[in-house]
C-alpha cells in the first residue's frame, strides 16, 4: 500500500469549486484530510475490492481518493453539474485506473441501484447543515448511507457526535471510530471576514 503522503501528494491537483454556491454547502476537503480519511479506510480493509460511494462528491476529492486505491469500483454522486464536471475533469488529472460514475442527483434521495456484488463503503464530507434553518442537513445524507453501506467515513461538524452516535443506535449500527480534523478553508464567501479560516470538524466511522 501506497503511503498516505504520497496520497496526499496525488490529490493536491484536484480542482475545487469554480463558483462555490453557498445554499449548497460547497466546501471542498483539504487533500491531507481526503488522504487521512482514504488510507485510514483502505488500512481497515474498507476500500480494495468495494464499491465506494461519495456522497456530495463535490469535485471528487473522496471519490478519488479512494479511486487511488484497489476499489472495484468508485461513485461520487452531486446535485451541482458544475462540480461534477471539474470532478470528472479531476479524474483525468489524477489519472486512477478504477472505473468511477459521476451521477448528478439528490444524495438524499438516491438515485442508485447497486448490484450485490461487493461490500459497501461510503466516504462523504456532506453540507453540515450550518446555515441557519438547515441544521443537521447531514442527517438526511446519514439516512441515505444507512440504505446502503456497510461502512461509512463522514464528516460532520464540532459538536456532531451525541447526535451522530444516537442516530447510529437507532439504525442499528455502531460508531467505532471518532477523530477531530481541523479544516483550513479558504476565504470562499462574501461573508467569510477573513482569508483563511479554521474550522473544526469531526470524523466517524460507522458499521451498519
Ligand atoms: N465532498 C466534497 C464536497 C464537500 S461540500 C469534498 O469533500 O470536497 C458538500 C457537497 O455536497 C457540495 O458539493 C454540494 O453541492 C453537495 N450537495 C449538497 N446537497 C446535496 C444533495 N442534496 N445531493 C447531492 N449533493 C449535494
Amino acid at each position: 500500500m501506497a503511503t498516505k503522503a504520497a496520497l496526499e501528494t496525488q490529490l493536491a491537483v484536484v480542482a475545487g469549486f469554480e463558483n462555490p454556491k453557498v445554499s449548497l454547502e460547497q466546501y471542498p476537503t483539504p487533500p491531507g484530510l481526503a488522504a487521512h480519511i482514504v488510507h485510514l479506510a483502505d488500512l481497515r480493509g474498507d476500500i480494495e475490492d468495494r464499491t465506494v460511494v461519495d456522497l456530495g462528491t463535490g469535485t471528487g476529492m473522496l471519490a478519488l481518493g479512494a479511486a487511488l486505491r484497489s476499489p472495484a469500483q468508485v461513485v461520487g454522486v452531486e446535485l451541482d453539474a458544475a462540480a461534477l464536471q471539474t470532478a470528472a475533469d479531476n479524474a483525468k488529472r489524477v489519472g486512477a485506473s478504477a472505473p468511477i460514475h459521476w451521477v448528478r442527483g439528490d444524495a438524499t434521495r438516491l438515485p442508485l441501484c447497486l448490484s450485490g456484488d461487493h461490500s459497501v463503503t461510503v466516504l462523504m464530507n456532506p453540507p453540515f447543515g450550518a446555515q441557519r434553518g438547515n441544521e443537521h442537513a447531514d442527517r438526511a445524507f446519514l439516512e441515505s448511507v444507512a440504505t446502503i453501506a456497510d461502512v461509512s467515513y463522514s464528516v460532520h461538524n464540532e459538536g456532531s457526535k451525541e447526535f451522530v452516535e444516537a442516530f447510529v443506535a437507532d439504525e442499528g449500527g455502531a460508531l467505532t471510530d471518532a477523530f477531530r480534523a481541523t479544516f483550513d478553508l479558504e476565504r470562499q464567501f462574501d461573508f467569510h471576514d477573513a482569508d483563511r479560516k479554521e474550522l473544526d470538524a469531526e470524523v466517524f466511522r460507522i458499521e451498519w
